[in-house]
């Protein structure tokens, strides 16, 4: 029997229409290229994503075409995620970090038609993107005082290229599988691939991001994503803050800068910010410097990498500032776990309550997770097993995009995330390793994060990467590569002195390499990969 509801399609059309009617007053502010503050609300945004569909259309771009951006977090990149998606084009976001044969390839691989670029990016585009052969033109996301030379054809200037435009578009009616929006995956090896969003998938994600166990998101909040938008639609937060009638504060280009989010947080009275432990590193650094306080600030999303417990700490202690650690990836829109604490964590000595909320924290509703050995079994959610992570849900990608040759997925619809963890019976996740990268030794796998983390606490040490290398006896051992911290010289022994006690003897790294400096990839992971290349031929003593 079927239930007799309404079968409204859940599409991104309807939050930008909510907000038109909820929340058209509510503000969104942002630093930009062109201007240290601008101002605008819902209402002006989503008129101006009318008249970018407007000028879109007579550009020739049809639906289903995907329209790219390489642009910061602001307002003209807001109305681009709304103009373009909802008015059933697709909105392909380029990470600017990634090289630029990577993004060459991405565009032609998505056969991208217009791209809407930031200033700052332009020099690329002349020099590399303009040989890109569906490319059939750019919309530099500026106004004329502040548009660039150029010797290139097809070049717009966004504000005049809108200026003329109706604001009222006669917005489609869209299928709710269809897709909205394209992001590349950053890509440690081989080519990046691409994940295609629907509407239904981001809708359903957004809404799950609000739940009070997630980001806990509410029409009280003012959000400041410094998460990038081109890199996972910013974890979702364009698609929820309107939904619930939030006040956004984009960064713009300032991203990295401490001074900059610490004047936004405290003028804009932002109550949550999301971004990568390294992003509040360098927020903590520039308040504990200046003296400067955050005292609106209520909570700080964390994830894209492990957060360290003692910028949490650092966070609640010196500033009262709760900490959300997050998991997720590119793959699932992001958002996997969220870290919050149950009722019963309230009791919890003080080490017992942060080794919780040092996990990557629990499932939210609609994804379904699963650990597995090297031969696809499951493996007991206790704690202690750990295995390789796969996952299945609604706004979790069902293939890559044009990558025929991808195995992430198996025959029952499971998606292999790559990462290697655990599982407590409440349902905490705690991620020990990526797959590629955990140790196996004698058969047994050994963390590389978990000694990682260990030899970072180390006075003596700035940074610190874990690598198996070959072994006659064991097959892989591993080697702790260090960047030393500036004036210290710590010796090889005492740093594997430091080891003792805190892990198992035969997790203890066989030896320590020192380098100045170790590889990063564009999203500010360690490249493992790179390091394996370089340490290749070490022979590790007897
Ligand atoms: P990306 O698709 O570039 O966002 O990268 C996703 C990957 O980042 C995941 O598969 C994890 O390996 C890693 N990651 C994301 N969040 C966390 C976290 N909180 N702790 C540890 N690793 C994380």
């Amino acid at each position: 029997m079927q239930g007799l509801m309404m079968n409204t399609q859940l599409t991104i059309t309807t939050i930008m229409q909510h907000a038109q009617s909820n929340n058209p007053g509510v503000e969104i502010v942002s630093v930009t290229g062109d201007n240290p503050r601008h101002r605008t609300t819902y209402r002006q945004a989503f008129d101006r994503a009318g008249q970018l569909a407007n000028a879109l259309v007579k550009l020739g771009v049809g639906r289903g075409e995907r329209v790219a951006t390489l642009a910061w977090n602001d307002y003209r990149h807001f109305e681009a995620y709304y103009g373009v998606s909802c008015s059933g084009m697709v909105l392909h976001t380029i990470n600017p970090r990634l090289f630029p044969e990577q993004i060459s390839y991405i565009i032609n691989h998505a056969e991208d038609q217009w791209l809407l670029i930031d200033p700052m990016f332009w020099p690329l585009a002349e020099q590399q993107l303009a040989q890109c052969k569906t490319l059939k033109g750019f919309i530099i996301l500026t106004d004329s005082a502040h548009m660039p030379e150029t010797t290139l054809d097809n070049v717009h200037c966004y504000e005049d290229l809108i200026a003329g435009e109706e604001a009222d578009f006669d917005w489609p009616d869209i299928e709710e599988g269809d897709a909205c929006a394209l992001c590349y995956t950053s890509g440690t090896t081989g080519n990046p691939k691409g994940v295609l969003y629907s509407h239904r998938s981001t809708v359903l994600h957004a809404m799950a991001e609000c739940l009070p166990d997630a980001m806990g998101l509410s029409g009280a909040d003012a959000i400041l994503p410094v998460v990038p938008m081109f890199h996972v639609n910013a974890w979702g937060i364009p698609y929820a803050a309107p939904m619930v009638g939030a006040k956004l504060v984009f960064p713009g280009p300032k991203m990295g800068d401490g001074e900059t989010l610490q004047d936004l947080i405290e003028s804009e009275g932002v109550t949550l910010a999301a971004g990568v432990p390294t992003v509040w590193l360098g927020l903590l650094n520039y308040l504990r410097e200046s003296g400067k306080r955050v005292d609106c600030l209520e909570r700080t999303v964390v994830g894209g990498s492990a957060c360290p417990v003692a910028i949490m700490q650092a966070f609640k202690n010196e500033y009262q500032v709760e900490t959300l650690h997050a998991w997720g990836m590119t793959e699932m829109s992001p958002i996997g776990t969220m870290n919050v604490p149950m009722p019963k964590h309230a009791d919890l000595s003080e080490a017992a309550y942060w080794a919780i909320k040092a996990k990557q924290g629990r499932a939210v509703y609609g994804v379904e997770m699963k650990i597995v050995d090297d031969d696809n079994n499951e493996l007991p959610h206790d704690g202690k097993a750990f295995g390789a992570l796969k996952v299945r849900g609604p706004w979790v990608c069902s293939s890559y995009y044009e990558r025929p040759d991808a195995t992430e997925h198996d025959a029952e619809g499971w998606f292999s995330t790559g990462d290697v963890c655990t599982i407590d019976p409440d349902g905490y996740m705690q991620i020990t390793d990526r797959t590629k990268d955990v140790i196996k030794s004698g058969g047994e796998w050994i963390s590389s994060i978990e000694l990682e983390n260990i030899a970072m606490g180390h006075p003596d040490v700035a940074e610190a990467a874990v690598i198996g290398v070959a072994h006659p006896k064991w097959d892989e051992r591993p080697l702790l590569i260090v960047v030393r911290k500036e004036g210290s010289d710590p010796d090889k022994q005492a740093l594997l002195d430091y080891f003792d006690g805190k892990v198992a003897d035969w997790w203890k790294p066989n030896d320590v390499a020192f380098v100045e400096e170790i590889p990063h990839t564009a999203t500010g992971k360690i490249q493992k990969l790179a390091l394996r290349k370089q340490f290749m031929a070490y022979q590790l003593p007897e």
